[in-house]
């Protein structure tokens, strides 16, 4: 494994996202002196908050899976899960609901789950389940070890016998063809394939080896934390700062200073000079090369879909919906299409509604609710639509109505508080083509071909984050930590 040149006694780290928070907490437990320089006044980075009128909302993640990897994080400095964090399973994971009207409920629990199955598609659709959960969980052991939770330098690097494995069991086929080998109901089809598209494609273009989203969320399942996700965030910080991670918010660095092919430190936006022996760069991959370190010749990158969120705080509750719920439209290849191909707006939304109120009623004031509906839009790179203004609303106005007309009866007249988010904010906040899923994860922006978490020339800087390896989302992102840790220490903590 590469790793830094010279001396990595004290480290910067821009940004306190929750790669940079991890990063931190490794390096503190191994005996570096960090300051996390963040320019927001709190943690998080997309996994944010929102209060409004005495609502909270988590601005990004809502789906957390994989509590493990924050355990090993905050192990790092000797710190318990337990003692940070108040995890509830969610049971289920989601509720689908399809437009021929009926539901699956996905439960991590596979004996109940493969029962659900039979009740709603019949035992041999149990049967292709449970065949698929043996597939599924192999795949995530073969491609933890070898591909994801290890810094990659070359592609020779991918030549293991986990590779030949992953070869011999279809890995490398086109995720929808391998799914339907399992599955031959369209709704289990797509319950265990839609995931494709949180790594930025298409299930019937992504390669089967992303089925392990499936197998995160839907097998190992998915937890809420008292407070929304964003405790997640505070957390982490909190117990950085226990063990002496210095963390100062509203701190906007500006650029990496060099000298003699080096980092030498980074200087905030009010011409402060932060020295550094090394330093962790967490915001957006692209936008860290193009405004904070020297010019350069960039890779082009096709990016994920983008998404809109609605922030709503409602006098409506909802008895029969679960915590996560997936409305899926009539169409399915013809979404994707939609989102990712011809860069138009979904004719046919298929949507994520969360109501987190339900599992931690704290979020909402007493008696009353909250909900995040996410829809996946093109991002601004496959159409750059004008969102601010008058199609926000418009399109804000079309996801209230379709979701009266999946069941949630008087949504539009519940709304005490509703903030849109688009790609428009996306880009605002500092994230390439305005989406938050960062470079798509295709064969080649994937594994050794994304882009890499040590700088090519600067021998002392280190990217953390969804741009870089392994990829996007919490516990890639977490990972992303670790590696970028081990790049300055030498070693995997
Ligand atoms: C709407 C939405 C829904 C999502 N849903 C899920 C989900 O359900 N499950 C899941 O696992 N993942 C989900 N994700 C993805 C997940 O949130 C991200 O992959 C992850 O949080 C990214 O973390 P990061 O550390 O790479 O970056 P960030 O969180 O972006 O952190 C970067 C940090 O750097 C700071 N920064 C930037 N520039 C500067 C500067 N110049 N100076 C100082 N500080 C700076 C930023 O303020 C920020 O705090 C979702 C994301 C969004 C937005």
């Amino acid at each position: 494994m590469r790793t830094v040149s010279g001396r990595t006694d004290r480290v910067v780290v821009v940004g306190a996202g929750l790669g940079g928070l991890a990063c931190a907490l490794h390096l503190a437990g191994s005996g570096r002196q960090v300051t996390v320089l963040e320019r927001e006044p709190v943690p998080g980075g997309r996994a944010g908050r929102l209060g409004v009128d005495g609502y909270e909302f988590d601005t990004g993640p809502t789906v957390l899976t994989m509590p493990d990897l924050i355990a090993e994080a905050l192990g790092a400095v000797g710190e318990e899960l337990d003692d940070w964090l108040d995890l509830t399973p969610l049971d289920p994971a989601y509720r689908a609901y399809y437009p021929d009207g009926s539901t699956l409920d996905v439960i991590s629990d596979t004996t109940r789950m493969a029962a659900e199955i039979a009740r709603v598609c019949g035992p041999r659709e149990a049967d292709g389940y449970l065949r698929f959960v043996d597939f599924a969980r192999d795949l995530w052991r073969w491609e933890r070890a070898d591909f994801i939770e290890r810094n990659l330098d070359a592609p020779t690097d991918l030549l293991t016998g986990n590779l030949l494995r992953l070869l011999a069991n279809g890995a490398f086929r086109r995720l929808q063809i391998k799914i339907n080998q399992f599955f031959r109901d369209p709704r289990t089809q797509r319950i265990f394939s839609f995931q494709a598209m949180y790594a930025g494609l298409a299930p019937h273009d992504a390669l089967a080896i992303y089925a392990v989203i499936a197998y995160l969320d839907s097998v190992a399942g998915v937890c809420f934390p008292r407070g929304g996700v964003h405790a997640v965030s505070r957390g982490m910080a909190g117990a950085a700062e226990k063990h002496g991670v210095q963390i100062r918010y509203g701190t906007t660095v500006t650029r990496v200073a060099t000298a003699h092919g080096r980092a030498t430190g980074v200087v905030t936006a009010d011409g402060e000079f932060v020295p550094a022996d090394a330093v962790v760069l967490n915001p957006d991959l692209p936008v860290a090369y193009r405004e904070l370190l020297p010019p350069g010749r960039q890779r082009r990158l096709t990016y994920s879909p983008s998404c809109v969120v609605l922030h709503v705080g409602s006098t409506q509750g909802y008895g029969r919906i679960a915590h996560h719920n997936i409305h899926f439209g009539r169409s399915w290849k013809g979404t994707f299409d939609e989102v990712i191909r011809r860069g138009e707006l979904m004719s046919d939304p298929s949507l994520l509604v969360t109501n987190p109120s339900r599992t931690d009623p704290s979020v909402a004031p007493a008696g009353k609710h909250t909900y995040y509906v996410l829809a996946p839009v093109p991002n601004l790179d496959r159409a750059p639509l004008h969102w601010p203004g008058d199609l926000t609303r418009r399109y804000a106005d079309q996801l209230v109505a379709t979701l009266e007309e999946r069941g949630y009866v008087g949504f539009g007249d519940g709304i005490e508080v509703l903030r849109a988010v688009t790609p428009a904010d996306w880009a605002a906040q500092g994230m390439a083509a305005g989406t938050p899923f960062a470079a798509a994860h295709s064969l080649f922006q994937t594994g050794p071909f994304r882009p890499p978490n040590l700088h090519r020339t600067l021998g002392n800087v280190v990217f953390v984050g969804s741009g870089t390896q392994p990829g996007v989302g919490v516990p890639m992102v977490l990972i992303s930590g670790k590696l970028a840790a081990a790049r300055i220490t030498g070693t995997v903590s």
